[in-house]
This record gives structure tokens, C-alpha cells and sequence, in this order.
């Protein structure tokens, strides 16, 4: 079963006056305002990606119609000061994957030392459960996952889901590949470790029910506007990108 159901992907959000360099990575508050009216307006409604996952594996087409999906990675603490309001403001629900080795802590993966940044501690990430957004995981130390020896690639996958299943109180289901990277492997031990679906960064606003570790994602940038949007719904995106998507599968 397929569905159109696009799931973005955001990392960092920040104030309309922020006066720091946005890099690739950040879009604006009011950017995300303005993607999610887009929808909204449009009589779409949000789900978060367990929602998504549960629909696909129901073969529940009629509950993913007119459905879009918003996704943060890295856990970043201006997720919680300027993505968590704002979407709270609108009713618009979201997943956030948060890497638990960083939790409460600053971000050290990227090689350049001032890209690092603040990562949402237990409180915050405990707040955005209590206010019904999904808490997903995304390993707990923000490595290549395809590059792990099998025990420590199976250990992030299972501490990563204790660590925040044990802060919520329930049930951490999906999963993000950090930089997107996975394998044939990976996704098995994902499955083996009790996850329901993760996602990819391999675009397309497409869902294949046969393929809910291989989900989706658009990347949404300042840039990223109405025509665009309308590309991505469109069905042509998917098209663009097939032969990503159809090796990765045989992976
Ligand atoms: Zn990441």
C-alpha cells in the first residue's frame, strides 16, 4: 500500500530577528509557521511518524489522507523554544529524534566547533511528551550506523529506546538514521530492537507500506516555498528521486 504523506525534515529553528548565520540547516520560525499553513489551509491535518507507521502497517489508507508529517532532528534546544510554541499555538502535532548521549548537553559530532549547539534536556523533552509530540529516537551518539560492529550498532538501538522510553513513560517506536546512513542491517536490527518505522533522508513524499524503515522525508530549507510544496505533492519528487529509493530497498 502506498500513501502520499510527505514527512519534512527540520533541524533547527530560530526567532525571526535571530541575527546569527542561518546555515542550510535552520529555517525560521515563521518559515515553519508558513509550511504548516500551507497545509493547513488546505484541510491537510499533522500526525507524527508512530501515527504514520501504524496506518501504513493497518493498510489504513482512509486515516492517511490529506495527512502531512512534521520531523526534527538532533534534539536541539531551540526545537523547544521556537518550534514547540509556535506548533502548540496551531494545534500542529510533530516527531522529534533526539540523540540520548546528548541529552541536557551540547552537540560535539560536526567537525567544526561552532556549529555546535544546545541539546533539549530531560525537562523539555518531557514537557513535548506531556503536550502529546512524539519522542523518537536517533541513536545515542549521532554516528554512521552502517560503520558500527553489530554489538554497538544493536546497543545504540536498544539504550537510545530505554533512555527515552524510561523519561516519557512509553514506548519509543520509531527512529531516524543519523545522516540518514543505513543498510540492510541496520534496518534488521532497528526491527529486531522492537521500532516500528524509521526514516530516511531519501526524498519523496510517497509512503510504502512494504517499506516503513525506509520512510521518506523532504528536507525544508529558508527557501523552501509554495511552489515547491506543490512539487513535492505532486507526486514528482518521488519520480526524481526513484532510483534512490528503489537501491536503498534492495539495499
Ligand atoms: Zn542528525
Amino acid at each position: 500500500m502506498q500513501a502520499r504523506v510527505p514527512v519534512f525534515m527540520f533541524h533547527h529553528v530560530e526567532a525571526d530577528d535571530a541575527s546569527t548565520h542561518r546555515s542550510a540547516l535552520f529555517v525560521s520560525q515563521s518559515k515553519l509557521h508558513e509550511i504548516a499553513d500551507w497545509f493547513l489551509e488546505r484541510g491537510f491535518e499533522s500526525i507524527s511518524v508512530k501515527r504514520l507507521a501504524e496506518c501504513l502497517d493497518g493498510g489504513d489508507t482512509a486515516s492517511l489522507n490529506r495527512k502531512f508529517v512534521f520531523t526534527f532532528d538532533d534534539g536541539a534546544r531551540n526545537n523547544f523554544e521556537y518550534a514547540y510554541p509556535l506548533l502548540s499555538s496551531i494545534g500542529c502535532t510533530a516527531t522529534f529524534y533526539v540523540p540520548t548521549d546528548y541529552i541536557g548537553m551540547s552537540s560535539d559530532w560536526r567537525k567544526k566547533k561552532n556549529r555546535s549547539f544546545e541539546i533539549m534536556g530531560e525537562d523539555e523533552i518531557l514537557a513535548l511528551s506531556r503536550d502529546g509530540f512524539e519522542i523518537g529516537s536517533h541513536g545515542c551518539k549521532h554516528t554512521d550506523l552502517t560503520a558500527l560492529a553489530f554489538a554497538e550498532l544493536n546497543r545504540q538501538m536498544l539504550d537510545s529506546k530505554a533512555v527515552l522510553s524510561g523519561l516519557i513513560g512509553s514506548d519509543v517506536v520509531t527512529f531516524a538514521y543519523p545522516y540518514g546512513l543505513f543498510d540492510a542491517r541496520v534496518v534488521e536490527c532497528a526491527k529486531q530492537a522492537g521500532y516500528s518505522a524509521a526514516c530516511s533522508t531519501i526524498r519523496g513524499a510517497t509512503q510504502d507500506s512494504k517499506h516503513a524503515f525506509i520512510l521518506k522525508r523532504i528536507m525544508v530549507t529558508e527557501g523552501t516555498g509554495s511552489i515547491r510544496l506543490r512539487y513535492f505533492m505532486s507526486g514528482l519528487l518521488d519520480f526524481e528521486y526513484r532510483k534512490e529509493f528503489r537501491a536503498a530497498v534492495s539495499g
